[in-house]
Parts: structure tokens; sequence; C-alpha cells
């Protein structure tokens, strides 16, 4: 039995949201802002392969775009000049766009990882050149 028959789709996804290892819970799965492991430096698992694409992007465009940006026209800025809320809500939603975005690519990657999505392969399935 393989590791990704043995955590379900959720746990993977919440370890993946957390940023860490969907495989064991423990290690880090990014290395940097946007760039993943290529093993998990906990139980070895491969990460390398695994290519969110656009995912992460369009996740958080969705959120920030139609979800965070409505609720910003709810609040009432009438006291401050225009130039000061634009300023304001651009450095709020910038700042939560660049929060979300690598959540939601480890999330991804944990996803395709879990689920063996096309253009996965596990390493122990390539052929050594
Ligand atoms: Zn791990």
């Amino acid at each position: 039995m393989s590791a990704h028959s043995e955590i379900d789709l959720k746990t993977a996804a919440r370890r993946g949201l957390l940023g860490r290892c969907p495989c064991c819970g423990q290690g880090k799965l990014m290395r940097s802002y946007l760039k993943p492991v290529e093993n998990c430096a906990a139980c070895g698992e491969s990460f390398g392969q695994i290519r969110a694409d656009d995912a992460a992007p369009w996740l958080t465009i969705i959120l920030v775009g139609h979800i965070f940006l409505p609720l910003a026209f709810m609040v009432d800025v009438d006291w401050m000049p225009t130039w000061a809320a634009v300023a304001m809500w651009s450095l709020c939603l910038a700042g939560l766009s660049l929060a979300i975005l690598p959540r939601a690519k480890s999330l991804f990657i944990a996803v395709l990882w879990q689920t063996h999505a096309p253009g996965y392969t596990p390493v122990e399935l390539v052929e050594p050149a």
C-alpha cells in the first residue's frame, strides 16, 4: 500500500494548506516563497516533479477578486480622501494576494500528490536515463 492511498484527500489538502508535507505532515513543502522542495526532509517523499502550473494564481484571483474585493466596497471609507482609500485597498488586496498565493500553491501540490493527477509521475516509476 503506497503512502498516497493511506492519506486521504482532506488530510493531504489540510497539510498542504499549512505548507507541510502532505505525506507525513512534518517536513516543509516549500523551500522558498513559491518553490516546492524536491523531497520532504522528514519522510523523503518526492514533490519536485509536481507542477501546479496556473492553479495557484487562479485560486488567488478567485478569492481576492471575487470575494475580498466586493467586501471592500461594503466598508465605508467616505471619511478619507479617495486617493488614500485607493492606496489603502490596493495595499490590503496586494498583501492578501501575496499571503494566499504560496498557500494555494502548496494546497494544489498536495492535492496533485494525493490524487496522482495527470502530470504527476511517482519517482519509483520513472525509468533511469
Ligand atoms: Zn514528509
